[in-house]
């Protein structure tokens, strides 16, 4: 028995050192390359290892494992590939090997290998690059270590990532539709088939229902909702499962017992309840994608029912009632319509005039309609209007214009209203004064003549009796004078409504008609002062008598309404190429604005004042612009209330026909 003594283990311990010296500078000969092989000394045997033997084994180990191994040649041929690598690559190895590296790389990623093949040059590199082969594309990840000074090559491990990818997309897709769900601004919930057993509900939903999730979770849609049953609900969710086919459901009315007060109400929902099917396409859950559009179908029932109101509101008025678009498109009239003629408009709903209007009316229509198009304000018109039965009757026929903001033609709004009644009545009252006025003409030339022959034998007589007739007999020839006049006036208006009225134009000298007339009105005037403040010499081709009423119209309307302020000025000149005018300016009591337009109609007064302190019959300014609208001319009126008023006409002066 060897004694163990404090020297033998100082012994033991120097042989260990000397042995780990020993197999510390055998590791650094192998790692030099300076060793072929090596015994190891273990229990009396001698086991010997070849580093060739260890190299076999790190092959057997890189041809097996799962990542592909590859050496590469400094020009980047594959010198070397495992099984696994050519296998990835869906190739045989004959196919691989001794080609280049680059040939199985996507062009997307060729930059990136060859830096990472250089920066593996000088040590090692990693990185993720796509594999291309056929036309699949292959992610992978890989490693690169240069094997210098041993083997003038690199070595590449390739780890394949296409599962890896298809990993994480799923997880972004779930992620995804797992914020859409939450995010969605329509309710969705899920549920399981057959029982359809929420599984699961976002917040819209519940707040839809007025349910919590643990009221909902975990039960089934006829426990939640008992009613569900009652209202055929299950039964669409029944037949989804059997069909596989999703329902849409448009604005239907849904009810539950929605404020949890025991009341049965709901609202209107636009859904789809759809399938969600497995690969082999069996349904395995059901999902309810719900939109509430209770406010919007109320609102419009709103104005459904609003706008049935005003339709029968419309219809029961009894005038035609229309409105179009700016273009004439017709896109409302009530029911009056189908009182006239069926062709009263085309295929695209806008009027057809033509057909519609007596010919004679036409086109004057035309032109009021023309004119308020061009100017944008109301029109008015009356005309005779076709019906059913082919006769025809008198309309008065108005459009309002509605303006945009921006100044554009939006929609027209127009009434037709039937004057037929009154317009035969005016009618007979023409065809009466027309009579009336022709009887008369005859017993008044008849007076004048007998009155004017007693002043005539009165002239020379000095006596009593002449003294005391020669006034009375004066004013009867005045009064005489009137009454002639206005018959006059009466028979112009029937020639003008007739259109009898027939111009003798002739050429005359504007400026001097203008100033015989003022002298002819000096001559009885005694109370006003007529000044001719610009005048401009100017020849026209015009029918002289009649302009020449014109002015005795506006001159002595002037007098007449201007009993304080005794000044009249006239100008002549012109307002643009082609026309000449003639103003006449009064300071007297004024015309109200609403006013201006009547004054031109035929018997219009303003009201206020006539009956009490004015002489007159209302048709001299209707005969005066019907006059100068038939020269081709226009008649306008500028005036303020209690400032006076500015009457002006104008007439084309045609130098062609003047110089022919
Ligand atoms: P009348 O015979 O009544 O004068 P007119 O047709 O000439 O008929 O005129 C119509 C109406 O227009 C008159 O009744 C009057 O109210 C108004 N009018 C015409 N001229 C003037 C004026 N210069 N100043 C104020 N009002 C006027």
């Amino acid at each position: 028995m060897e004694k163990h003594t404090t020297n033998n283990y100082l012994e033991r311990i120097e042989e260990l050192e000397n042995r780990l010296a020993e197999a510390e500078d055998l590791i650094d000969a192998i790692k030099a390359g300076e060793v072929d092989a090596f015994a190891l000394n273990k229990n009396d045997t001698h086991e010997v290892f070849t580093l060739q033997s260890g190299d076999f084994a790190y092959r057997v180990m890189v041809e097996n494992i799962n990542e592909g191994a590859l050496n590469l040649s400094n020009d980047q041929l594959i010198v070397y590939t495992n099984k696994s690598f050519y296998e990835l690559l869906g190739l045989p190895y004959e196919s691989v090997i001794a080609n280049s590296i680059t040939t199985f790389i996507h062009p997307s990623s060729i930059q990136i290998f060859q830096r990472l093949f250089s920066e593996a040059l000088q040590g090692e590199s990693k990185g993720e690059i796509n594999l291309k082969t056929g036309d699949k594309i292959i992610p992978v990840y890989i490693s690169l270590t240069s094997l210098q000074p041993h083997l003038p090559t690199v070595g590449m491990v390739v780890t394949d990532l296409t599962e890896k990818k298809e990993v994480e997309k799923e997880r972004e897709v779930k992620t995804m539709l797992h914020k859409i769900f939450k995010q969605s601004p329509a309710a969705i919930a899920i549920f399981e088939v057959p029982g359809f057993v929420f599984v699961s509900a976002n917040h819209i939903y519940m707040k839809l229902v007025n349910r919590t999730e643990e009221e909902l979770l975990g039960k089934s849609l006829a426990e939640v909702f008992p009613e569900a049953i009652k209202y055929g609900v299950i039964e669409r969710y029944q037949k989804v499962y059997e069909t596989g086919e999703a329902i849409e459901l448009f604005e239907f009315e849904s009810k539950w017992n929605r404020n949890r007060d025991g009341k049965i109400d709901g609202g209107y929902f636009n859904a789809v309840i759809q399938p969600i099917k497995d690969d082999k396409g069996n349904v395995v859950s059901i999902m309810n994608h719900t939109i509430e559009v209770t406010d919007q179908v109320l609102a419009r029932r709103k104005i459904e029912q609003s706008e049935n109101e005003l339709n029968e509101l419309a219809n029961a008025v009894p005038q035609l009632v229309w409105m179009a678009n700016a273009d004439g498109r017709i896109l409302y009239y009530n029911k009056r319509i189908y009182e006239f003629t069926p062709d009263a408009q085309d295929q695209q709903g806008v009027w057809v005039w033509e057909e519609l209007l007596h010919p004679d009316d036409l086109p004057s229509t035309i032109e009021a309609w023309n004119s308020s198009i061009k100017n944008k304000v109301a029109y008015e018109k009356e005309h005779r209007i076709k019906l059913k039965d082919g006769s025809y009757r008198w309309f008065l026929s108005r459009g309002y214009p509605q303006i945009s903001n921006e100044g554009a033609l939006v929609k027209w709004y127009g009434t037709a209203t039937d004057i037929h009644a009154q317009k035969m009545h005016e009618a007979q009252k023409d065809d009466f004064l027309k009579m009336v006025s022709h009887e008369l003409k005859t017993p008044i030339t008849s007076i004048k003549g007998y009155v004017q022959l007693l002043l005539a034998m009165l002239i020379d007589q000095q006596n009593a009796v002449a003294a005391l007739v020669r006034q009375p007999l004066q004013r009867i020839d005045n009064q005489v004078e009137r009454l002639g006049k206005l018959i006059t006036d009466i028979l112009d208006v029937s020639r003008l409504e007739d259109g009898r009225m027939d111009l003798q134009k002739d050429f005359f000298r504007l400026d001097e008609l203008v100033k015989e007339t003022v002298q002819d009105i000096l001559f009885a005037t005694t109370t006003h002062h007529i000044i001719i403040n610009q005048t401009t010499a100017c020849t026209i081709f015009a029918d002289k008598n009649r302009i020449g009423q014109v002015l005795i119209n506006l001159i002595n309307n002037a007098i007449k309404y201007s009993r304080e302020n005794t000044v009249i000025e006239i100008n002549i000149f012109y307002p643009a190429t082609g026309y000449i005018a003639v103003s006449i300016k009064d300071y007297g009591i004024g015309i109200d604005e609403a006013e201006q337009r009547k004054i031109f109609h035929r018997f219009y007064q303003v009201g206020d004042h006539y009956s009490m302190h004015y002489t007159g019959f209302g048709i001299g300014l209707y005969i005066s612009a019907e006059i100068i609208r038939r020269h081709g001319g226009e008649i306008a009126v500028d005036s303020q209330k209690n400032r006076g008023s500015l009457f002006t006409f104008t007439l084309p002066v045609n130098n062609q026909v003047a110089s022919t």
